[in-house]
């Protein structure tokens, strides 16, 4: 079809002139280092935050399960792909998270596709902080329902819109990220749940990158006092090394999520190994708090050694502006043995292209302080 490659070659020129076109780079991982072109590099871009991917307890469940199971499920869990490995780590993270039950997905963006259309669609009202991940506004699109963004974090900004607009639609949701992924602060959880039940307006709390982290490792509804988040949402594939998505909520929610989420009832259960994999890395988390706190220990070493404002999570953004200098920045770290990939847009806003610092347990603290020198002297002042 000619029609199709000329559709295909115009859109990849165009990207190619505004330099956002991209592409998967063959990446060779073993722990903290990666090899791109010959070189390893130490990687500060890996959101495997406790390096539990090659924990050999984790590797070792996957190994088991996969020998006694097999490597995939087979079919949907409604029909034969559901497995007692399932229930156990649906359990294992409702107790983690202290809500009745839990309910895992295909992956973290399937699971956000799934959960919101399953509870707002035609009608209803999607309050989202401008900042959250792509796969919340995915499943805000895909409901159906109207969707208003608010100013990041901005608490009042979410507030007025629902004065405004809340007795317009039936059921109302506010989702957000608890640890934002570009930014690396986390949501102010607790007075959004506050402003949830005077609106009556469900919050959602997607922490992909809070869980294992942030919370004694219990994830962003426990930093600080705590926030009562009905829905939270996250991923098995960043701090805890596996694959997969999940929700915890109250019974009745989850087995709602059983019964009408898409990507649950129309795509195949998550592979055992995955799935057994997951569940040991959670006992780690679970077991460990002092391993847990690692990332944003290391983290903060960064940040104070750079005088930035104080690192919430294991993520820690420098903006550099445009996308030119965030490449530049980039390359010059990777000639210094660094790897820090360089987030451009539309990824992040125009004009706040940035290198994204991503600290794990394992990070030595004189390659951390390397860095911090290297950025304070030839990075930081690109900003400027
Ligand atoms: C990575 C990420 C996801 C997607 O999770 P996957 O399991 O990788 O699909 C969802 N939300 C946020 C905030 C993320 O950072």
């Amino acid at each position: 079809m000619r029609s199709l490659d000329e559709f295909a070659y115009g859109k990849l020129a165009a990207l190619e002139r505004a330099r956002l076109r991209r592409s998967p780079v063959v990446t060779a991982r073993d722990g903290i280092y990666v090899e791109r072109g010959g070189r390893r590099l130490l990687s500060f871009s890996c959101n495997d935050y406790l390096n539990l991917s090659r924990h050999p307890a984790v590797i070792k469940a996957a190994v088991d399960a996969a020998e006694l199971y097999g490597v995939g499920a087979g079919a949907s869990r409604l029909v034969t792909g559901n497995h007692p490995l399932y229930e156990e780590l649906e359990s294992r993270l409702a107790r983690l998270k202290g809500t009745a039950a839990a309910c895992v997905f295909g992956s973290g963006y399937l699971a956000n596709t799934g959960i919101i259309p399953a509870l707002v669609g035609g009608g209803d009202l999607v309050l989202v902080d401008e900042l959250s991940h792509a796969c919340i506004n995915g499943g805000a699109k895909l409901s159906g329902a109207t969707v208003l963004r608010y100013r990041h974090g901005d608490v009042d900004h979410a507030q007025a819109l629902l004065a405004q607009h809340r007795v317009a639609h039936e059921r109302a949701l506010i989702a957000t990220d608890g640890v934002f992924s570009m930014d690396g602060d986390v949501a102010p959880l607790s007075a959004l749940a506050e402003l949830g039940r005077r609106h009556d307006a469900w919050l959602l709390a997607d922490d992909a990158h809070g869980l294992g982290v942030v919370g004694n490792g219990r994830g962003s509804a426990f930093v600080g006092g705590g926030a009562d988040v009905p829905l939270q949402m996250g991923t098995l594939s960043k701090a805890v090394g596996a694959y997969g998505g999940y929700l915890c909520a109250s019974r009745a929610v989850i087995d709602l999520m059983r019964t009408r989420a898409r990507p649950f009832i129309y795509s195949t259960g998550l592979p055992p190994p995955v799935v057994a994999a997951a569940s040991a890395a959670l006992d780690l988390i679970a077991g460990d708090a002092a391993y847990v706190a690692e990332p944003l220990r290391k983290a903060r070493l960064f940040t104070r050694a750079l005088n930035l404002a104080e690192a919430q999570s294991a993520i820690v953004p420098v903006i550099v502006g445009a996308a030119d200098a965030a490449l530049a920045a980039s390359t010059m770290l990777e000639d210094e043995g660094f790897l820090v990939v360089p987030i451009r847009p539309p990824t992040v806003p125009a004009g706040t292209a940035r290198l994204r610092f991503a600290f794990t347990a394992q990070h030595p603290e004189a390659a951390i302080e390397r860095l911090a020198g290297i950025v304070r002297s030839r990075v930081v002042g690109l900003a400027a």
